[in-house]
């Protein structure tokens, strides 16, 4: 069957989006392929068709075992056998794992999902090097990078793993769009010769806007939620502490708010996770452990409490905002104060990392301090060109919305230039 046929066939689409058939070419001829795709841009397809389509089982490397599981239950939904799709991980018994090595020999298996550190263990790799390997996928690649968001040590081991499997193409896929990540997922990954393909990181419905926080900051939030009765939001807070207690203000205000952090247990995080989704609260105020792989598409607004510690985690976040291209307000309360209070957090980390660390401040200090187009601003830190008078979502800024008058924008130059000197000390 032809690719669009497949495309058809197996997941009901019509059109490939963006970028997604040259993607799907370059597996289908068995090169090693980079792949660079803002959230939602449609990645899981780009390694999903291939591997239905080729001789062989497909190795999938992904970090988190419940988006995982999620995967290969839509996979199974769309064949007759369930054997098609399989995770592996530490929770299968003797027989779930022998099933699963069952499948792969008799070629059932087209994709065989992993975590990192199980992918390690010997017996699997023994295993694996005598079964016809289609290729092998590292989803989330940028987990392999220290300048990622979400460095995982166990991931600098697989191109050796890889390597005693077999000499197959490597397919890496990330969402992070920074140079300094992208170099490294290829150079760790020994795949300098990957065919690279990257959308645009552009979000043009995305509204950006960072105010000054002051001791008011409370008040403020108050006032933008209510302003937006019934509409679904997000408020990232750096502590647990801040987060039950701007949730318990948010409560007594009459909104109708969670709070959600890793300090709660398994039940109370998917009881609140859910209640989300389903729309039985607007707002959840949390800490950066809510929302990997969380995809409600109407959330309307995203608020920072605290900045993040870089932007990327700054796109990260306000990437979950307007998901279905509807209204996506992200308003950030910033102060450099918080910025002191991130570099404390470093203070006892290795050398290294703080001093990737403090560059990465640096940048969101300039973010928060432009006066210049902020999404050409944050574009432009992803390698990306913007024309800011015609691109799309140009005037969709607090700064392009409300110039500063130019002895303001000129006090903030002069505040960016002694951070830079600073910086360059
Ligand atoms: P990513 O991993 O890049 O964040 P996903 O692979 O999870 O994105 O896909 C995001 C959404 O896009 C999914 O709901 C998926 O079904 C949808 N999607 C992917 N490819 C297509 C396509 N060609 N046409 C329509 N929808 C698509
Ligand atoms: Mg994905």
């Amino acid at each position: 069957m032809d690719l669009y046929g497949s495309l058809k066939k197996i997941f009901g689409f019509n059109q490939f989006k963006g970028l997604q058939e040259d993607v799907v070419n370059s597996i289908l001829s068995n090169q090693n392929t980079f792949v660079i795709m803002p959230t939602g841009g449609g990645k899981s397809l780009c390694y999903q068709l291939p591997a239905l389509m080729k001789e062989g089982t497909a190795i999938v490397v992904s970090p988190l075992i419940a988006l995982m599981k999620n995967q290969v239950d839509a996979i199974r939904g769309i064949s007759e056998n369930p054997g098609i799709a399989h995770v592996l991980n530490s929770s299968l018994n003797k027989t779930e794992v022998n099933q699963v090595k069952t499948d792969i020999q008799n070629g059932v298996t087209k994709l065989l999902y992993v975590a990192p550190e199980s992918l390690i263990k010997e017996e699997y790799v023994e295993f694996l090097r005598q079964q016809k390997i289609s290729f092998v996928a590292i989803d989330e690649a940028h987990c392999i990078s220290e300048w990622g968001h979400d460095f995982r040590p166990e991931y600098r081991n697989l191109r050796n793993i890889i390597k005693q499997i077999d000499n197959v193409p490597i397919i890496g896929l990330t969402a992070t769009a920074t140079e300094k990540v992208q170099e490294d997922i290829l150079k760790t990954l020994g795949m300098s010769d990957a065919n690279v393909f990257k959308a645009s990181f552009n979000r043009a419905n995305l509204f950006y806007e960072v105010r000054p926080k002051t001791k008011e900051v409370e008040k403020d939030i108050i006032r933008f939620v209510k302003q937006r009765p019934g509409k679904s939001g997000v408020i990232y807070c750096l502590s647990r502490k801040k987060v039950e207690e701007i949730a318990q203000v948010l409560q007594v205000n009459g909104i109708n708010a969670v709070p959600y952090h890793a300090g709660f247990d398994a039940k109370t995080r998917a009881r609140h996770q859910d209640m989300f989704l389903m729309e039985e609260c607007d707002v959840v105020v949390a800490t950066i452990a809510f929302g990997m792989g969380i995809d409600k598409p109407d959330v309307r607004f995203v608020i920072h409490h605290d900045i993040p510690k870089s932007l990327e985690s700054y796109y990260q976040e306000t990437g979950r905002a307007g998901r279905d291209g509807g209204e996506g307000h992200c308003l950030t309360f910033y102060s450099y104060k918080d910025i002191e209070k991130l570099e404390k957090f470093m203070a006892n980390k290795p050398v290294a990392e703080q001093e990737v660390g403090h560059a990465l401040l640096q940048e969101v200090v300039g973010y928060a301090e432009t006066s210049m187009n902020r999404r050409k601003y944050l574009l432009h830190y992803f390698g990306e060109e913007f024309d800011d008078v015609n691109g799309p979502g140009a005037d969709m800024d607090d700064n392009m919305r409300n110039p500063k008058k130019k002895h303001e924008a000129q006090d903030e130059v002069v505040k960016i230039l002694s951070v830079i000197k600073k910086t360059n000390e």
